[in-house]
Formats: structure tokens, C-alpha cells, sequence
């Protein structure tokens, strides 16, 4: 568990180090455009060259603009807006859509037990967190098979049949998402949550540091098991949201 807390941090301080960088980098790229902008209002007093050098230099900087807003976007993606969320709801939504994002011969199900399930969770972040583990699960499976996505809640193991007379019996909700893919090392298995760590070419390492991030700042945990040849399950677990989902106007 320190270890995990470990990683949160790390990943919140990556967030926190990229954001403030992008957002300085942005103030002083405005002042570099304006005064551009202002020389080419001058534009009749310049030589055919000099324009053109001009116009290079403008679209640098409008390209550099964009580029920091891709580096904010990412920051963001830790979780900052938390709201109470139906997991049952948002994992059959996001089913919807990831179907047509993982190119046709991956299929999604989805086993939804009936019922409420609340949980309180940034939603960008957590549908973020879903389609990283996804593209996992579809890398994994060498972009062929199906993934099978549980959404349910179960009570919380851990409570000792002392403290179930004094508290009621504490739920948890999760989301389990299966592949049937090669699974992984014992190796891999121990430092896939490590911000960089791949074993792809070309991968970024980022995406369960992502899923690991938000899943913790939701007080919740990642659960991995995987069989090399039959597959990997990961279950995000929440602690179920006991207020009301909807606000009653
Ligand atoms: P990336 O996908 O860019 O490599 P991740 O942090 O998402 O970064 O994953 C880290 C590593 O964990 C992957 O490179 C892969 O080796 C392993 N891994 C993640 N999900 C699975 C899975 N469903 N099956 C097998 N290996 C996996």
C-alpha cells in the first residue's frame, strides 16, 4: 500500500510539474504572438523575405500554443471535478463508444448487475482510466477476441463480523475488465503501475499510472490478475457513494 501510495504521488507530481510548465510556457508564447502579430500590422514596411520569415516565426508559435494545449489537457487528466456517477450507466455508455474504437474484431460485453451504483469520481478521468485499460486489453489480444466488462458491487471483504454490528455492512462497487489475451510476467506485473514502465515499442508506460491515479484519488484500489495464455482481469474497486446520485430540485 506505500508502494501504491508512492505512485499516486509520483503521478500527481508529474500533473502538477507539467501543468505549471505548459500554463508559463502558454503566458510567454502569447506575448512572443502579440508582438508578431504587431510587426506584421508593419507587414508594408518589410522586405518580401522578412514577410516570410515573419510569417514562420507566427506559425511556430501558433503551433507551440497548441502543443501546450495537448500538455494541459494531459495535467488534466487527473481527476480535479469529482462527482457522484452510476458506474452501471457510465461503463454501458462508455461501451458504446469504445466498441467503434477498437476496430472490428474486438468485441466488448458488458454483464451489468441491476441496481444503483454510485460511486463519486472525476468522469473524465474515470472514462480516461476505462479506455486506457481497454486498449491494454486490445493490444494484449493482438486486436482480436472479447473483452468482458463486469459492473457490480460486493461487500467490503475485509469487515470483521465485530465492527457489521456497529456500522452497516460497507459495499463496494467495481468494474472488472477481462481479456483473453497472453496475459503477463510475474515481472511485468510488478511494475506496470510505474509512470513510463512499457514492455511496448512505441508505448508510453502512462496509461495504468493514469488508471492508477484516479482510481486512488477516488479512495479506491486496482485489482490484477492474469493467467499467462488465458487472459488478465482488472477491477477497479470504489467505495459505494451513499448520497443521493440526483439532487432533487
Ligand atoms: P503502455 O500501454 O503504454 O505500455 P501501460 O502503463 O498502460 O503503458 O501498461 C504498462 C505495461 O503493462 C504494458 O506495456 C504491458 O506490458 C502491461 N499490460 C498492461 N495491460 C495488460 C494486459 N491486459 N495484458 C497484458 N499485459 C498488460
Amino acid at each position: 500500500a506505500e508502494a501504491a501510495a508512492h505512485q499516486a504521488q509520483k503521478q500527481q507530481a508529474i500533473g502538477q510539474l507539467v501543468s505549471g510548465i505548459a500554463h508559463d510556457f502558454n503566458n510567454m508564447l502569447q506575448t512572443v504572438i502579440v508582438s508578431l502579430s504587431g510587426l506584421q500590422d508593419e507587414a508594408d514596411e518589410l522586405s518580401p523575405q522578412q514577410r516570410r520569415m515573419l510569417t514562420y516565426a507566427v506559425e511556430g508559435a501558433r503551433h507551440a500554443t497548441a502543443l501546450t494545449r495537448r500538455l494541459l489537457a494531459f495535467a488534466r487528466n487527473q481527476p480535479t471535478r469529482p462527482e457522484p456517477i452510476d458506474l452501471g450507466d457510465l461503463v454501458e455508455n462508455f461501451a458504446d463508444f469504445a466498441r467503434h474504437g477498437m476496430g472490428g474484431r474486438v468485441g466488448i460485453d458488458v454483464l451489468r448487475q441491476p441496481g444503483p451504483l454510485p460511486i463519486w469520481i472525476d468522469r473524465h478521468g474515470l472514462e480516461q482510466a476505462l479506455m486506457n485499460v481497454c486498449l491494454n486489453a486490445r493490444d494484449a489480444m493482438a486486436g482480436m477476441g472479447t473483452l468482458t466488462i463486469q459492473v457490480g458491487d460486493r461487500l467490503l471483504e475485509a469487515h470483521a463480523a465485530e465492527s457489521l454490528r456497529e456500522h452497516p455492512p460497507a459495499r463496494q462497487v467495481f468494474v472488472c475488465i477481462a481479456d483473453t489475451g497472453g496475459g503477463m510476467s510475474e515481472e511485468v506485473r510488478q511494475r506496470l503501475f510505474e509512470p513510463y514502465f512499457t514492455t511496448k515499442e512505441g508505448g508510453s508506460g502512462l496509461g495504468l499510472a493514469q488508471v492508477y491515479g484516479t482510481v486512488a484519488q477516488a479512495g479506491g484500489g486496482v485489482e490484477i490478475e492474469s493467467d499467462a495464455g488465458i487472459g488478465t482481469r482488472i477491477r477497479l474497486v470504489f467505495p459505494r457513494y451513499a448520497g443521493a446520485l440526483y439532487s432533487a430540485v
